[in-house]
């Protein structure tokens, strides 16, 4: 009963089992090197349904669960289809591959299909990528900026997973990769959506299994009725090519750069709506204490004499997370203490939540919650508002709990952009940070009432598309900003607060395809225990690599943190190279050793196990508008360290700028160099 179907595009060969209980994907071959990226089946896609009638879920497995499975392959296409499910009767998933030979590609779209009157699909992957663990086998995280990570760590010896929502913190954009360091072979993972719909993104190992799973799953629409059949989102592609994780990005951009529906308009100085914010190379976060809250603030932008943006928090009577949206009065001195930064070339941020109503939104009262919003918050079928609670308390000690609002709905479009209007126009803010947009995960909204279809799929970013654009189109607000990385904001978002950008393994994917499209600002360095050294040292030097515009520490962090030179001193160069990363992109980053210690921190409350641990130098290769590159290279330890560099620049002496002087000679693709303690150098070329 058994058989095996080959599928060859260019250098990569997949091969599928077909049995009498379903589909696995049985072998990945790298026909130029000659060898299996995965010699073990896994099953090719899970899929979730429910029943209507009682809520009872039903998984199930590509390789288990179906009775009859059919191949049917025709020169560059294939199709594999899966029915006489046993879980769930009725059902039929197709997969269509198409091969384009010629970049070792293949495309894949999954096609639902039921007839079942009693359950709903839910839930669907897109087809799971399987692969051989092994030392130098390592894996792209779409968390934050990117993470590389091996799969074989030992770190995480119980049980290595992740399961992030898309688009949010947890997964940024819509790829991954897995790559050998040895062989310098990648295969790319993406899902090639234009729109985009809601997804998840996973990677899992079993404790001590020969293999691991890399894979995206979409939430279904539909959700409240049966014979919901559908196409998932996008084509989910695999490429076989040369590389790691910076040409999967590349692979990537190259797609967005064509099909996206999120990207901004761009000029030689990157995106061309940025007005202010693109001047600004760093951040003060400012949470108001006191009336005359600007004099410390000015203090402190005078000491570190660059262009400076202020993220202000408390500027409104009612505390955080509680009372929302109901911000309105401001304080009292707010209107004044803004004139004295205005005069000094200083512009602030106030926050707002992007999202959420307090469900109690007067003290304890639940004054407007349950007779206007709840109508336009989001809930399940079953009509249960999506609540969330976070550490704020009502005063009578119990935690606030927060509606998520439908983005969809007029009242909330209508309302976000009151509050917008009125802190521009009247309060006299320079822009507005929404809180949450691009972190927090789509919910599968079915309230029927609604401007959208229920559950999953691509309404959620439509819909807050155009409630930002009615916000930025026909409102006062200068720039907007909002919180994390999630990559289909940025069309009417200027702005993207990489506060968790503070991880271990952490690569710059999402600077290399997005740096000239989106301005990212600020690290959380008040998630660095104790201000331990390393920690804050690490990522002063990832930050400005990474394009960021520094900072996001208040004027009291800056007063008294450790190395608050070697801060200035990068936020001095980022301010002298600002053109560089206002328009420019992110090359290939320089392969780098050196032998200083390596920097460690057990106090960053946002890394996993609290541990980050760097290389002293760490390095990057800009590109700017004009096509002129630098490469940059810093040292963040107390150590003086001898460093080995290869880069992609042509050879020749390279004149340094920065703490060193002299010229860094390349030959071969590689230089050495002493870089004094704490200390910054480049070369243009
Ligand atoms: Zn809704």
């Amino acid at each position: 009963m058994e058989n095996t179907a080959c599928f060859r595009s260019g250098e990569l060969e997949l091969s599928f089992l077909c049995t009498e209980n379903g589909l696995s994907l049985a072998s990945v071959r790298d026909l130029r090197q000659g060898c299996a990226l995965l010699s073990a089946p896994g099953a090719l896609f899970t899929l979730t349904a429910e029943r209507l009638s009682d809520g009872e879920v039903k998984t199930v497995r590509s390789d288990a669960d179906f009775r009859r499975v059919s191949v049917t392959a025709e020169g560059e296409t294939c199709v594999l289809r899966c029915s006489d499910c046993v879980p769930v009767p009725g059902l039929t998933v197709t997969l269509l591959l198409t091969a384009d030979p010629s970049r070792s590609r293949v495309g894949f779209q999954t096609v639902l299909s039921s007839e079942n009157p009693d359950y709903a699909l839910t839930s669907c992957d897109d087809p799971t990528l399987w692969f051989d663990v092994g030392e130098g086998v390592r894996f792209l995280s779409p968390y934050g900026c990117g993470e590389a990570l091996d799969s074989d760590s030992e770190r995480f010896g119980h049980g290595y997973g992740s399961s992030q929502d898309y688009p949010s913190y947890g997964a940024s954009f819509q790829f991954m990769a897995v790559w050998n360091e040895r062989t310098g072979r990648c295969l790319y993972y993406g899902v090639h959506d234009p729109v985009p719909a809601a997804k998840k993104f996973h990677f899992h190992r079993e404790v001590g299994a020969p293999t691991m799973q890399i894979k995206a799953s979409q939430p279904l629409c539909c959700i409240d009725r049966p014979c919901n059949g559908q196409t998932l989102y996008g084509t989910c592609v695999w490429q076989l090519t040369d590389g790691d994780w910076y040409d999967a990005a590349l692979l990537y951009r190259a797609w967005a750069e064509q099909n996206a529906s999120w990207l901004p308009e761009t000029g030689p100085n990157g995106r061309t709506d940025a007005g202010w914010l693109n001047d600004v190379d760093a951040w003060f976060l400012v949470h108001i204490e006191r009336d005359d809250f600007a004099d410390e603030i000015l203090d402190a932008v005078k000491d570190l004499g660059v262009r400076c943006g202020v993220h202000l928090y408390l500027w409104h009577n009612n505390p955080f997370d509680n009372d929302y949206p109901h911000y309105f009065p401001e304080k009292p001195t707010v209107r004044r203490e803004l004139r004295k930064l205005r005069e000094a070339g200083v512009r602030v941020l106030p926050y707002v939540n992007g999202r959420l109503w307090d469900t109690r939104d007067r003290g304890t009262e639940d004054w407007e919650f349950t007779s206007k919003a709840k109508p336009m918050a989001t809930k399940d079928r079953n009509g249960n508002v999506f609540t969330e609670s976070y550490s704020a308390k009502e005063a009578n000690g119990e935690h606030t709990v927060l509606a998520v609002m439908c983005p969809s709905t007029a009242l909330w479009q209508e309302t976000v952009k009151g509050i917008c209007d009125r802190l521009c126009s009247d309060v006299g803010f320079d822009g507005v940070y929404l809180d949450q947009i691009a972190a927090a995960k789509p919910q599968p909204c079915a309230d029927r009432t609604h401007n959208h279809l229920p559950g999953g799929g691509g309404w959620w970013m439509e819909r807050y598309n155009d409630l930002l654009g009615h916000v930025s189109r026909t409102g006062d607000p200068a720039v907007l900003a909002t919180e994390c990385t999630g990559e289909p904001f940025m069309k009417h978002i200027q702005g993207y607060l990489s506060w968790l950008w503070i991880k271990d393994r952490q690569v710059p994917a999402f600077p290399v395809v997005y740096a000239d499209r989106v301005i990212t600002f600020g690290c959380s360095y008040q998630s660095i225990q104790d201000m331990d050294r390393d920690g804050l040292a690490i990522f002063f030097a990832q930050s400005l690599l990474f394009g960021e515009q520094m900072g996001w520490l208040s004027p009291k962090l800056y007063r008294e943190m450790p190395e608050r030179d070697f801060f200035r001193r990068l936020v001095s160069v980022r301010a002298e190279l600002h053109r560089v990363f206002h328009g420019g992109r992110m090359l290939r980053p320089p392969v780098l050793s050196d032998d200083a210690p390596r920097l460690r921190c057990e106090k960053d409350m946002q890394a996993y196990f609290h541990l980050v641990d760097y290389p002293a130098v760490q390095g990057a290769l800009w590109r700017d508008a004009d096509g002129k590159r630098y490469l940059l290279l810093v040292n963040a330890s107390p150590s003086s360290a001898n460093v080995v560099c290869k880069a992609e620049l042509p050879d020749g002496a390279y004149a340094l700028h920065g703490d060193l002087t002299g010229e860094l000679a390349l030959q071969n693709g590689s230089g050495k160099l002493t870089l004094p303690p704490c200390a910054v150098v480049w070369v243009e070329a």
